[in-house]
């Protein structure tokens, strides 16, 4: 397999396709934010980008003998950011007939408590990376597990194939079972041990991870801040306004509070590098607080309709200039393919009367999920220096997209037809710092 010639160590290789990315949000820039090569060539030195144009200009300038995997017919993207999923969630995806509460009641915790069990933890983390990389995702946001070895052994897996991906353990002191539960203090030491030992080592980042307000004291909330003010570069990661029970719930646990924004607010939890996810049941002040505190949302359409929780907003969030990246959500999600994951965010907004256009999906999948984690500089497109993370999706994967695909007439139906047809057969290789993590037609294979 040519594609695994690539030496990280400074050698050039490059890869022939039709190549697509973004510079900016399609929702303010209009075609002007994308960048299409419909003959391309991507080169990578050194497991970073090169260079990216057309084949014809490109080729002659390549170092001789410099591989050159001929993916002619299919099209090259920046690997996907999934900015939200639990890994410990994996064995529950699928279960049945509850809402949010009722969902971690009766599926949930439970099987977290399994991960504290190292043994079981590395089992369940190597599957979970390997799945990732098949459904052609190169970064994610993680929630891991209330016991600290299960964020060693998700980032022990994501290192293993030099992924860049930020994890955390998750913080949660009140009303959940003893076996998943922390306390305030013994959560913070743990986190702050974790920090040291795993943030910024290599692509790995660490994420502060309270669960969601109504499982956590307050003391426990503000030794949240604590953390970010005292690690600066730390993320931080969340759920917020997902479920109507939820919010009730949490109206009554902080009955000073404005909204259940405004608790993470009122903790200093809301700033750069915070991402929550769902922020369905929200209003325009706290929609302001996030753009103006820079932190994030995640859209998590799947999990949205599964637990019949609500409409992401969209529209409303883009006005309001908040940062927007798509979340699985996994196992509340009921996918790790980003290009599924597209197909129900466009049906969500359909069903709050907005149109989700392809470029956009695709942006929000790619650069835009790299800006809400404030990673834009390193990846999410394939500007010179940026890191070689790819995706390359295969068109003709499916006889119904080979016939929907023969119709269709410009770069822009093709990606629709991708994200409303596509699922994890449409991705042919996934390249992590330019090499080959996988190859659908050659399984798994290492360099
Ligand atoms: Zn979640």
């Amino acid at each position: 397999m040519p594609a695994n010639s690539v030496d990280r160590a400074g050698n050039t290789a490059a890869f022939r396709a039709e190549i697509v990315d973004f510079v900016g949000d399609p929702a303010m820039l209009g075609d002007a934010a994308l960048r299409h090569h419909a003959d391309g060539l991507l080169v990578v030195r050194g497991g970073k980008v090169a260079n990216a144009g057309p084949a014809v200009a490109l080729l002659p300038t390549l170092p001789r003998d410099t591989p050159v995997v001929d993916y002619r017919g299919k099209l090259i993207l920046p690997g996907f950011v999934d900015t939200h999923l639990h890994y410990a969630q994996t064995d529950i995806i699928a279960s049945y007939g509850a809402q949010l509460l009722e969902w971690l009641e009766r599926y949930t915790f439970a099987e977290e408590a399994r991960f504290a069990d190292p043994i079981h933890a590395a089992e369940v983390a190597g599957f979970f990376v390997q799945e990732l990389l098949r459904n052609g995702t190169t970064t994610a946001l993680v929630f891991a597990t209330t016991h600290a070895t299960s964020v060693e052994a998700i980032f022990a897996a994501a290192e293993a194939e030099s992924m860049r991906l930020i994890a955390g353990k998750v913080l949660t002191d009140r009303h959940v079972p003893e076996a998943v539960r922390d306390t305030a203090d013994g959560g913070y030491e743990a986190s702050k041990a974790l920090i040291g030992r795993w943030h910024g080592r290599g692509r790995l980042g660490y994420a502060v991870t309270p669960r969601f307000a109504p499982a956590s004291t307050e003391r426990q909330l503000e030794l949240c801040g604590r953390l970010l003010d005292e690690h600066p570069g730390v993320f931080l990661q969340s759920h917020v306004a997902e479920n109507r029970n939820e919010i009730a719930w949490v109206a009554e646990l902080f009955p000073w509070s404005r909204s259940y924004l405004d608790v993470y607010d009122h903790y200093g939890l809301l700033r750069e590098r915070a991402v929550y996810a769902h922020c369905i049941h929200l209003d325009a002040t706290d929609r302001g607080r996030m753009a103006a505190t820079g932190a994030a949302m995640a859209f998590c359409p799947t999990s949205n309709l599964f637990l019949g929780s609500g409409l992401f907003d969209a529209q409303a969030a883009r006005e309001a200039g908040v940062r927007v990246g798509i979340g699985t959500d996994v196992g509340g999600g009921t996918s790790f393919s980003m290009l599924r994951t597209l197909d129900e965010a466009y049906k969500v907004s359909q069903l709050a009367g907005q149109k989700l256009s392809p470029l956009r999906a695709f942006y929000l999948a790619t650069l835009g999920g790299a800006a809400s984690l404030y990673l834009d500089d390193r990846i999410g497109n394939f500007d010179a220096g940026k890191e070689a993370d790819f995706v390359v999706l295969d068109p003709a994967a499916t006889p119904l997209l080979v016939r929907r695909l023969a119709r269709a007439e410009t770069l822009v139906e093709r990606l629709f037809a991708l994200m409303v047809l596509g699922d994890d057969r449409a991705i042919y290789a996934t390249h992590v710092l330019g090499r080959a993590a996988w190859a659908r037609d050659h399984h798994l294979s290492r360099s």
